[in-house]
């Protein structure tokens, strides 16, 4: 009967609350039936490998370390001077001693140096959850409108069931 596990749903559904609650669950599944519709399309329009906020941040952050030095130590590690607190990535860990790759598992700025330097692609290194594919994955399936009542299959033992109202 309370919505407050969810504060952004809380937010969205205050003025549906008031609704009876057969009523509240139409709305509901009307908002979801709309988002999961607005996101395949959405999903369908990118052309790149990532989410378009993955891509936003990768090139973020490339641009933010464009004047970054590295010096390779090995095939996989690399010491990345960034004038502060630079960093040391191994790329064959996906770590990087500023902890952003590992805590996104996206390239933080460091790794994205190191990939440029080494001339492979960043994308080996981001986690399948930011390509569309995965996002695409997940609206995949199609939310239908709650059938008329009349339609509803209903076993004998849940129609015989009396629901009182609460005391
Ligand atoms: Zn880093």
């Amino acid at each position: 009967m309370t919505t407050n596990i969810a504060k952004c749903l809380n937010d969205i559904l205050k003025d549906a609350r008031v609704l009876p609650v057969t009523k509240l669950v139409e709305h509901i599944c009307g908002l979801l039936q709309k988002w999961f519709w607005e996101r395949r399309e959405a999903t369908t329009k990118m052309c790149t490998p990532l989410t378009k906020w993955a891509e936003k941040r990768l090139r973020r952050r490339t641009n933010k370390s464009r004047c970054y030095l590295v010096h390779p130590i090995n095939l996989y590690e690399h010491h990345v001077v960034d004038g502060y607190l630079n960093g040391l990535v191994n790329l064959s860990d996906k770590t990087c001693t500023c902890r952003k790759f590992q805590l996104d598992q996206l390239p933080c700025r460091h790794a994205l140096v190191a990939c440029n330097l080494r001339r492979i692609s960043c994308y080996d290194y981001c986690s399948p959850y930011y390509y569309k594919e995965t996002l695409a994955t997940v609206y995949a399936d199609s939310i239908y409108p709650v059938s008329p009542m009349q339609e509803w299959d209903v076993p004998d033992d849940v129609q015989s069931v009396v629901v009182l109202p609460p005391k």
